[in-house]
């Protein structure tokens, strides 16, 4: 006989606890039977369906209908009983006996095919520029990418007032106001401070190349993004002159971009570098002409020339700062060069929009597999 509600006349605390146990034993028994998909779900519309469920059929016979003085101690009893009845259909499960038999094993079916991973494009271009430097004995360096203002800042000429110090421009951990200026955190917004910090660790000379991620408090759009990666190279001996500098990122160049690319350099400014210059390849796209067919080329924008990095002379003043590890700046010179992975990516693969590098869209991604 499948389980019925029954009427109660006792509505002792002995008599409802009878009739609640009878009851969980209906339900653990009938829970054991479901075997199939089409049970479960009669199983749970049997004991859980709102109209006419069996947990709706107790709250009407045994709470509803009971006299007044036995209503609280019933509402106890009730809503326990509830608690465990929801369990335990919650916890059923279609056991998949009879359906074991229609089971069997092919061992002759292909495995399950997994997708190789491919490197993402950011890390293709960095891990190349990376190699290219390699070639050349620089080793790789690295460094945190929450920083002290010391490193990321002072240490590398920036005057206390620089515009890039705000808060604008740079993100800092918050709720360090009481923490003097320079030993404030933030997130690194070049990789500069990794030049200071293996200065400090290693005499000269330095051969070093740092890739890493670096952070602007910029919102995104196609061209920005709040984090980006950059490369950053130095090079530090007795008399190194601007004549390395140039041989070196001429070479480089065509190693990454194709001989046939020019270099050509412009005078800027950086603060830790003294004289600074910008470094300008003719288009790898449009191969210096500005047009591509008919069409003018965007990347360069017409001029047949794009800017890849920054660079310059080591400022004596950051020697200043590691002068007692052997940096004494009328002994050493150096040079150092920076440019940015993203936008390099971006060109080399005609992307147009940087924040599809960090949505993780595998449609996109699959691309370059
Ligand atoms: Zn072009």
């Amino acid at each position: 006989m499948p389980y019925t509600v029954p009427k109660l006349t006792d509505y002792s605390a002995p008599a409802l606890e009878k009739a609640a146990n009878e009851c969980i034993s209906a339900c653990t028994a009938e829970s054991a039977q479901v075997r199939t998909d089409a049970d479960l779900k009669s199983f749970r519309d049997r004991w859980m369906a709102r109209k006419q469920g069996i947990l709706t059929q107790i709250n009407d016979r045994w709470l509803k209908d009971a006299p007044k003085e036995a209503k609280r101690e019933a509402g106890i009893q009730v809503n326990a009983l509830k608690a465990r009845i929801t369990e335990l259909v919650e916890a059923a499960h279609a056991s998949g006996a009879p359906a074991l038999d229609n089971e069997c094993l092919d061992i002759s079916l292909p495995g399950v095919r997994r997708p190789i991973g491919a490197e993402h494009p950011v890390v293709k271009t960095s891990n190349e520029i990376v190699s290219v430097f390699g070639k050349l004995g620089y080793s790789v360096a690295e460094g945190p990418v929450v920083e002290t203002d010391y490193y990321n800042f002072e240490a590398l000429n920036f005057p206390p007032d620089h515009p890039a110090r705000d808060t604008q421009d740079t993100l800092f951990i918050a709720g360090q106001q009481s923490t003097p200026a320079r030993d404030r955190l933030l997130l690194r917004t070049h990789t500069s401070p990794v030049q200071i910090r293996t200065m400090e660790k290693m005499r000269p000379p330095v051969r070093i190349v740092i890739p890493g991620k670096v952070h602007r408090n910029d919102p995104p759009d196609a061209s920005h993004s709040p984090m980006f990666h950059q490369i950053e190279g130095l090079a530090v001996d007795t008399s190194i002159t601007f004549g390395d500098l140039k041989g070196t990122l001429d070479h480089a160049m065509k190693a990454l971009f194709g001989s046939s690319v020019r270099t050509h350099f412009r005078p800027s400014f950086f603060p830790f570098t003294e004289p600074s210059a910008e470094l300008y390849v003719t288009c790898f796209i449009c191969g210096g002409k500005g047009k591509r067919g008919y069409d003018p080329c965007r990347p360069c924008k017409q001029s047949g020339w794009i800017e890849v990095l920054g660079c310059g002379m080591v400022d004596p003043n950051v020697f200043e700062f590691v002068k007692d590890n052997g940096y004494d700046p009328k002994k050493v010179s150096g040079f150092a060069f920076g440019m940015g992975v993203d936008r390099l990516a971006l060109l080399k693969y005609g992307v147009d929009d940087i924040q599809l590098f960090f949505q993780g869209d595998v449609r996109f991604f699959e691309q370059f597999g």
